[in-house]
């Protein structure tokens, strides 16, 4: 038996979160009515001329960085050319010949992908297709992008996902981009051959329309299958750009791969070389800030939280940065964690809220967690609190004034516990023949008469204590 293995690389473009786009100064928002932030630049008007974004070179140097590239001192715009009805000029412009940034790094799990550059571009236009007629929005026409492109180091569909995870994860950390796969603020292309064990590689097949980081691990596992049959069979596999059709789970082809010769790139004759100064660079350095490797050891260290939460948590820096600022004033990592990961987590999701716009300020929720670190309200009464204290003073007053200090005593307790108990005579028998399921429902219960505030330690050792 033949042993086949599988190369992978893969080409990421993503959007750079500008104000404007990277020729001209329309706004850079692609969701706005269609072709209303255009202008003669980005429809490709003849006579017209690009004018170089900072802020976008600005983006992509720090991107360049982040991943640990060589950043040139000169980078130069090329032209790509191609014919298609999303790209007015006629031809990209890009500085994939001669890039930004070089020789890169992304360490997954105990193997390192080398990134080979990092180039700014453009983006095209965006077709849509109606029944009988494609239409042309060209909002996004000129947007800037840089594209992000590995050696062929990937081997696994799941490393694949790892790496394009780990990348976007350092994206949106060091705020160069929304890097929202739905929204096609991230898009992956990953390239694929399969070879025989000690032969050379095999010829690469790209493919394009993977919406999710998921279905680029399944692209990429069904892929990798498909051209291993094909081998099997005797067939040749040629170069081609495939479709994920997303519905059946199969890639379809394309196109026949353009050869780069097709593209005549030449130089921009309307731009000058781009000089990137040392001082832009330094400048750079100090906004990338803690990158999610370095925060998930150093989280691990300082929280002695477990790995899985701590990898939740640095997932998002919006969560991260908010459970430490909680931690300065509650000081209690697992009561924090806890309450944050399951209860606060699970209130915005209820409502569809991001975690960026979670409108319960650090103070509030460290207020909340103290009270119950000192044992004045329960866990329960605390989740209750989330939708009111958002809008209204400190939590303390709140739970005063709503009376919602947890009940601990016994007395009080069992006197409410019993009085569940004489209203649920037939769950009492059914419970005493052998349903001991029924014990949540009677906490339960009585969680409901006290709005949630009776201890349920308490409550569990009286229960256990009346009917045995
Ligand atoms: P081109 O010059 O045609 O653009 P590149 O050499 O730039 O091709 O490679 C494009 C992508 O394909 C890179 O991510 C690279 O790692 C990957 N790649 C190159 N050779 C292979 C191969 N044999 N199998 C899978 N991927 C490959
Ligand atoms: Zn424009
Ligand atoms: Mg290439």
């Amino acid at each position: 038996m033949q042993e086949y293995e599988a190369i992978i690389g893969i080409e990421i473009h993503v959007q750079l979160r500008t104000n404007t786009k990277l020729f001209c100064s329309c706004p850079a928002v692609y969701t706005d009515e269609v072709n209303t932030n255009v202008c003669p630049i980005c429809q490709g008007f003849p006579g017209t001329l690009p004018v170089l974004n900072e802020q976008a070179v600005k983006l992509a140097v720090r991107a360049a960085l982040a991943l640990g590239c060589k950043v040139n001192s000169t980078a130069t715009f090329s032209r790509k050319n191609y014919f298609y009805p999303d790209l007015p000029k006629g031809y990209q412009i890009t500085t994939c010949e001669h890039p930004i940034g070089e020789n890169g790094i992304i360490n997954i799990d105990n193997r390192s992908i080398r990134i080979r550059q990092i180039h700014l571009e453009e983006d095209s236009g965006k077709l849509i297709h109606m029944k009988d007629e494609s239409l042309v929005d060209l909002n996004r026409a000129g947007f800037p992008l840089i594209e992000i492109v590995t050696e062929p180091d990937i081997r696994e569909p799941k490393e694949a996902y790892i790496y394009a995870t780990k990348l976007r994860e350092i994206l949106r950390y060091i705020g160069v981009s929304n890097a929202d796969m739905e929204k096609g603020e991230l898009r992956c292309e990953p390239n694929i051959s399969v070879h025989i064990k000690g032969e050379p590689f095999g010829t690469r097949r790209e493919i394009k329309n993977l919406n999710s980081i998921k279905q680029v691990e399944e692209g990429i596992r069904y892929e990798i299958e498909r051209q291993i049959y094909m081998l099997k069979k005797g067939k040749t596999i040629r170069r081609a750009t495939l479709l994920w059709d997303e519905k059946s789970k199969i890639t379809k082809e394309m196109r026949r791969k353009e050869t780069e010769e097709d593209y005549r790139y030449f130089d921009e004759p309307d731009l000058p070389v781009l000089c990137i100064p040392h001082s832009l660079i330094k400048e750079q350095e100090k906004q990338i800030g803690e990158l999610p490797d370095d925060r998930r050891d150093r989280m691990l260290k300082q929280y002695g939280l477990e790995k899985k939460d701590i990898d939740i948590l640095v997932s998002r820096k919006a969560l991260a940065d908010y459970f430490e600022g909680v931690m300065k004033n509650s000081n209690n990592v697992k009561l924090t964690s806890g309450f944050i990961l399951v209860e606060l987590v699970g209130f915005l999701n209820e409502r569809g809220i991001k975690f960026e716009n979670n409108p319960i300020s650090q103070d509030k929720l460290s207020e909340i967690i103290c009270l119950m670190k000192d044992g004045i309200i329960t866990r329960t009464v605390a989740r209750n609190l989330l939708p009111r204290i958002s809008e209204r003073g400190s939590p303390k007053q709140l739970v005063k004034q709503l009376g919602l200090e947890k009940i601990e005593g016994e007395k009080e307790l069992e006197s409410i516990v019993k009085n569940i108990l004489n209203k649920h005579p037939d769950e009492v028998s059914r419970y005493k023949e052998g349903k001991s399921g029924l014990f949540g429902f009677f906490v339960g219960e009585v969680m409901k008469t006290t709005r949630g505030k009776a201890n349920p330690k308490v409550v569990g050792k009286l229960l256990k204590k009346i009917i045995g």
